[in-house]
C-alpha cells in the first residue's frame, strides 16, 4: 500500500492580508478581461513606470506587461517560452520579461488561465504606452505588439544615468507627456480632464505614501516581512495604483505588519542577520530563497527592486511636472554616485549586516554590481557583500548549488564579525 504522502509545512509566516489582495488582483484581471471582449473600457498597456495616471484619467483600464512577465517567472513557465521569443531573433541575453511574454504570447498561452477560471489569454490593447526611464527594453517590447496587432505604440523617452535632476529634465518629460494626449484621445473618445488627472495623480500619491509605509515596517527588529514577500504584496502599488482599492489594501497590510511590529513577531524567528537584496527578485525561486534564509536566521529586508515603486514626488497640485519628477527621480534612472549614497542610506536606516546583489542576466539595468560598486561600498560601509549569479526568469541562468554555498559562506562571514 503506497504511504500517505505528508505535506511539508512552510517555514514562511502567513501574512493574512494576502487573501484579500489575491481577491483584488482577481477582480483586476477580471475586469481587464471583460473589457477587452466588450470593446469598452479601451485598455492601455503601459511599462511598470510609464505614465499611468495620464491613462487613467482618460479611461482606459491599465495592463502590465512587466506584472505578466513576472507571473510568468514565479510560476516558472518563463523558461517554456524563452526560446519561441529566440527563434524570432530576439536574443537570450536581452530582457527575459521581454522574452518569455512574447513567447507566451506567440505560443497562444498564458499563466492567467490557469489561475482565472474563464479568462482565456491577455487582454489586448487598444494602445501601448511606455516610459524609457528603466530600460531601451520596453521600447523594443511595445514595438513588437505593435506590428504584431497594428496598435500604436506611443512614449516618453527620458534621460538615463542621471544625477542631480534639472529643471530642463523634467520640461523635456513634461512636453513628451504632453505629446501623449491628442493619440490617447483619439484612441479613447474622451476628452483629456485637468482635474482627473489630478485625482489620479492624488490617487497615486496616497497609495505610495501607504506602499512606503509599509516598507518601513522593516526598520523594526525583528523585521515583520521578508523582501521575498514584498516582491508579491506590491502587487497592487505596480498594477493598481491609482486606485481606492490599492488605498485600503496597503491600509490593511500596514495595520498587520504594525501588528507584527508590536508583538515583535519577526518575519524570521530568532532573526540572527539582516541583508539588503540589490537587483532584481528571482521569481521562480522566491520561495526556496525565502526558506532558504529563515533556516540561516537571516532576515532580507530592504530592497532597491520595493522601493521602486515609492513615488515621493506626485502632487496632485502640479500634475505633470511632479508625474515627471516621480518616474524620473527612480533609482534605475540615476548615476552611480547617487545609487551608493542612496544604498548606505538604506544599510544604516535598516541597520543592515551585509548586502547581496543578485546579477540578472538579461537585465543590465538592474544589476548595479558590474561598475565596482560592491567593493566600493564594502571599503565605504565596512559591511560585506555578495554578488550572486542569476536571472528574473530565465533559470538557465542561476545555479541553485553555486548560489546556496555562496550565500551560506557569506553568512558564515557574518558570524565571524
Ligand atoms: S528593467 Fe530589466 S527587467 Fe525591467 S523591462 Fe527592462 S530589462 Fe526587463
Amino acid at each position: 500500500m503506497a504511504e500517505k504522502k505528508e505535506k511539508k509545512k512552510s517555514k514562511i509566516k502567513k501574512i493574512q492580508s494576502a487573501g484579500h489582495m489575491r481577491k483584488i488582483m482577481a477582480d483586476y484581471f477580471y475586469e481587464l478581461n471583460n473589457a477587452a471582449k466588450a470593446g469598452s473600457p479601451k485598455i492601455a498597456w503601459c511599462t511598470s513606470v510609464g505614465p499611468a495616471e495620464l491613462l487613467l484619467s482618460m479611461g482606459f483600464l491599465v495592463y502590465y506587461p512587466e506584472n505578466h512577465g513576472a507571473i510568468l517567472g514565479s510560476t516558472r513557465t518563463a523558461n517554456d517560452y524563452i526560446p519561441v521569443a529566440n527563434a524570432i531573433g530576439y536574443s537570450p541575453d536581452i530582457c527575459s520579461y521581454l522574452t518569455s511574454d512574447v513567447g507566451a504570447f506567440i505560443k497562444g498561452e498564458t499563466p492567467l488561465t490557469r489561475a482565472y477560471e474563464g479568462i482565456e489569454g491577455v487582454p489586448k490593447p487598444d494602445v501601448l504606452v511606455y516610459n524609457t526611464n528603466q530600460c531601451r527594453d520596453v521600447q523594443e517590447w511595445f514595438n513588437w505588439y505593435s506590428k504584431e496587432l497594428n496598435v500604436p505604440s506611443i512614449g516618453i523617452t527620458t534621460y538615463r544615468n542621471i544625477g542631480e535632476i534639472h529643471d530642463y529634465h523634467l520640461e523635456a518629460i513634461v512636453g513628451q507627456i504632453k505629446d501623449l494626449i491628442p493619440t490617447l484621445e483619439q484612441i479613447s473618445g474622451n476628452k483629456f480632464d485637468i482635474d482627473k488627472f489630478k485625482h489620479f495623480v492624488g490617487l497615486s500619491r496616497d497609495c505610495t505614501k501607504l506602499w512606503k509605509k509599509v516598507l518601513e515596517t522593516n526598520t523594526a527588529v525583528p523585521a515583520p516581512i521578508s523582501f521575498f514577500d514584498e516582491t508579491i504584496h506590491m502587487g497592487p502599488a505596480v498594477v493598481l495604483r491609482g486606485s481606492e482599492t490599492a488605498i485600503e489594501y496597503y491600509k490593511l497590510l500596514l495595520e498587520e505588519l504594525e501588528g507584527k511590529v508590536a508583538q515583535k513577531d519577526g518575519a524570521v524567528e530568532e532573526e540572527k542577520y539582516r541583508i539588503y537584496w540589490e537587483g532584481m527578485p528571482i521569481w521562480g525561486k522566491l520561495r526556496d530563497l525565502a526558506e532558504f534564509f529563515i533556516d540561516l536566521k537571516t532576515a532580507v529586508i530592504a530592497s532597491t527592486y520595493c522601493n521602486s515603486w515609492i513615488f515621493d514626488a506626485f502632487d496632485p497640485d502640479d500634475p505633470f511636472t511632479s508625474m515627471a519628477r516621480a518616474y524620473t527621480e527612480i533609482f534605475i534612472v540615476r548615476d552611480e554616485n547617487f545609487k551608493e549614497k542612496y544604498i548606505e542610506g538604506m544599510i544604516n536606516k535598516y541597520k543592515l549586516d551585509g548586502i547581496l546583489f543578485h546579477d540578472s542576466k538579461t537585465c543590465p539595468n538592474n544589476s548595479n554590481n558590474r561598475y565596482g560598486m560592491p567593493e566600493r561600498l564594502q571599503k565605504k560601509l565596512k559591511i560585506p557583500s555578495l554578488t550572486i549569479n542569476g536571472d528574473l526568469n530565465d533559470l538557465r541562468c542561476y545555479s541553485e548549488e553555486q548560489a546556496k554555498t555562496n550565500i551560506e559562506a557569506f553568512i558564515e562571514q557574518l558570524e565571524a564579525k
